[in-house]
């Protein structure tokens, strides 16, 4: 039986460090760092997910700034917020919550935010600066996994990497984070021959999909450490009945309460041949708000 990576565990240590370093700031009389949120129009998860993000800023001791638009706000109205927001020294992070609604380009956006107070790490400048290994604002989600990996004390020198996705907000700089840390980095999506075969060889499998169940037991090296970044809702009784074979708990809850989340692997499955999996949820979800508060923290410091 292979051990679960506590995601939430791992989160609650990288919070306590950011609210040592809020503290640390207030203590040399600087002021709270401040995160701008905006939100466009009522997509109900993005409502949540500011909530949580709300939530865990006051923990920390992070100011959290809303700005609710319309669904139908002009794209030029969000420019200028945008635009108001990276001229305002009160303000060092600005996440813009994606999906944004029909008719505004999500890209012209986040292309928009000034790099210094891109904390999601979304901005070409940054994507840049971790192609070239320097130092910059990055991905929060990868940097939470090779935080939760270094915690768990995996040695990725020379390890056998596969990153099963290639998006910008997760597959690709995970695969270069890794490769920065001197593994041997396989990037596998929709269009890979024998997926399969390609997810056998990894030591290290991180999959980013999006596909519910997609990674079975049988695609896992006996011995792998797998790192599901997937969240996905199952509402369907016959893919959960597929998918949750081996885990009958699961199953239960969907008929019970007609869903329930999961991550792109089997996690019963991957149980019996992983040395170490992540569930979900409870793995990278929580660790992606912990690394937007340290990217706060850290455009709040580029002062110092
Ligand atoms: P995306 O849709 O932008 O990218 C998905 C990638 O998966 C693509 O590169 C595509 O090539 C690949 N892919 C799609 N179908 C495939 C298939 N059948 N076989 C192999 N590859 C396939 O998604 P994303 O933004 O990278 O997110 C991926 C998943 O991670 C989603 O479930 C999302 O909700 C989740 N996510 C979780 C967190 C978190 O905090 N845990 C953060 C970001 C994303």
């Amino acid at each position: 039986m292979s051990q679960v990576l506590d995601g939430k565990a791992h989160a609650d240590r990288m919070l306590e460090e950011v609210r040592q370093g809020v503290e640390a700031r207030l203590a040399q009389g600087k002021r709270a760092p401040a995160l701008a949120v905006v939100l466009v129009g009522d997509d109900p998860a993005s409502h949540v997910y500011v909530r949580n993000k709300t939530a865990a800023c006051a923990k920390v001791g992070i100011r959290s700034l809303e700005h609710r638009l319309a669904a139908d706000t002009p794209q030029a109205a969000l420019d200028a917020l945008i635009d108001q927001l990276n001229a305002d020294p009160g303000v060092d992070g600005i996440l813009v919550q994606l999906p944004l609604p029909q008719g505004l380009d999500a890209k012209r956006a986040l292309h928009r935010i000034s790099p210094a107070k891109d904390v999601d790490g979304f901005h070409p400048v940054n994507q840049g600066l971790l192609l070239e290994g320097l130092p910059g604002l990055r991905p929060c989600t990868p940097t939470a996994c090779m935080s939760l990996l270094a915690h768990h004390g995996v040695a990725l020198k020379g390890l056998r990497a596969v990153v099963l996705g290639r998006s910008e907000i997760v597959g690709k700089p995970m695969a270069l984070m890794l490769l920065e840390q001197h593994a041997t980095v396989t990037i596998a999506h929709s269009r890979t021959k024998d997926l399969p075969a390609v997810c056998r060889e990894a030591d290290l499998l991180v999959a980013a999909v999006g596909r519910p169940g997609l990674v079975e037991g049988s695609w896992i090296k006996p011995g792998a450490v797998v790192v599901d970044v997937g969240i996905n809702r199952v509402e369907d009784e016959a893919l959960g009945a597929a998918i949750f074979a081996a885990e009958p708990k699961k199953l239960e809850t969907l008929r019970a309460k007609g869903g329930v989340l999961c991550g792109d692997v089997r996690f019963g499955e991957a149980m019996a041949v992983a040395s170490a999996v992540t569930p979900v949820p409870g793995g990278v979800g929580p660790l992606t708000i912990a690394g937007l508060l340290a990217n706060t923290l850290a455009a709040s410091n580029q002062d110092a």
